[in-house]
């Protein structure tokens, strides 16, 4: 103990100074010093683990952040499907036939001189996900100052994926210039959406519209929308894919030959396998599939890495073919 006090603040300033990486970092209470207390949902301060992962495109810096754990429903993944053949499916992957977890991971990505964060969690709009809605702690955790973020683009505008950005303090926090890019065609579904062919539990769609809408307007004069695709930054262009919402996009990052897709909510793990199962969040099941196939078959193809709000965390892996389906094959954990 012959350098108190010092020690932990100089490895602070490490490691918001230089690239990211999977080193150990200091312990979340000291990072997390300047957290607003309603962002905490009374957890503990520590956590065990620092639910962030880093990883690198060419010169892009992508860190996964998990925004923690949904408890939802197993029938969820599949609301086409014989519940026999689903229960099968889950008990083939050591999964609980009633509560399905998933993962809900977001992003955050360094091209030039841009910091983008790409979907924000759940925030604390539903108290019965009290797993989830860690996101701008576990950024603050990160070192991410919200006042650095230069750009903000939102795959849709479900509420496990704008959240973060309406919890109490956040906006406050993010610079007047902010650009937030979302496709047109999802702001324009929001104003009116059609929830007809949806298989959601009890409660989200109206959490969903009420969302949906209050993210528009909170932020309307920070919006950036584009119709098909867009250039955010060096080597980073998100593209419209619609199905699972009319104006879904994905992120596709591109650097030095390497290559790495963010799929949004095109793919669930149950996806590979089973790419034609209907999840009960898709607004247009049918397209969401042929989405959701033309997608895994262009990631097999060029074998770029995979990383999707949903897969389990850190989640990047990479697509193989099998038969007439696909198979998930999970990237090494470079710690
Ligand atoms: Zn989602």
């Amino acid at each position: 103990m012959s350098q108190p006090a010092t020690k932990p603040r100089k490895a602070v300033d490490e490691e918001t100074s230089t690239g990211w990486d999977n080193t150990p970092h200091p312990p979340v209470k000291h990072c997390a010093a300047k957290v607003d207390e309603r962002y905490m949902h009374g957890r503990p301060e520590h956590e065990l683990v620092p639910s962030r992962y880093v990883h690198r495109v060419g010169k892009i810096d992508v860190m996964v952040v998990s925004d923690g754990v949904l408890s939802l429903p197993g029938a969820m993944l599949g609301h086409n499907v014989d519940p026999a053949v689903r229960a099968a499916w889950l008990e083939d992957q050591f999964l609980s036939p009633d509560v399905l977890e998933w993962a809900l991971n977001a992003v955050v990505v360094r091209s030039g001189d841009q910091t983008i964060l790409i979907d924000a969690g759940i925030g604390g709009e539903f108290p019965d996900l009290p797993r989830a809605g860690q996101w701008a702690q576990r950024l603050a955790a990160a070192g991410i100052d919200p006042a650095s973020v230069t750009d903000v683009v939102l795959t849709h505008l479900h509420m496990d994926h704008v959240g973060g950005l309406l919890v109490d303090g956040v906006k406050e926090q993010l610079r007047p210039d902010l650009r937030i890019h979302l496709a047109a065609a999802e702001a324009e579904f929001w104003e009116s959406p059609d929830f007809s062919r949806v298989s959601m539990p009890p409660g989200f769609p109206d959490a969903l519209r009420r969302t949906g809408k209050r993210f528009l307007k909170e932020y309307h004069g920070l919006l950036r929308t584009f119709e098909n695709e867009h250039e955010v930054a060096p080597g980073v262009m998100v593209q419209r894919t619609g199905g699972h919402t009319p104006g879904h996009s994905v992120v596709r990052l591109a650097s030095g030959g390497d290559r790495m897709t963010f799929a949004g909510d095109a793919v669930f793990q149950v996806g590979f396998e089973h790419p034609d199962w209907f999840n009960g969040f898709e607004h247009d099941p049918q397209e969401a599939a042929r989405v959701r196939v033309s997608l895994l078959r262009e990631l097999a193809a060029n074998r770029e890495s995979l990383v999707a709000t949903h897969l389990s965390f850190p989640s990047v892996c990479h697509v193989a073919v099998e038969g007439d389906a696909f198979r998930w094959v999970p990237g090494p954990w470079e710690y």
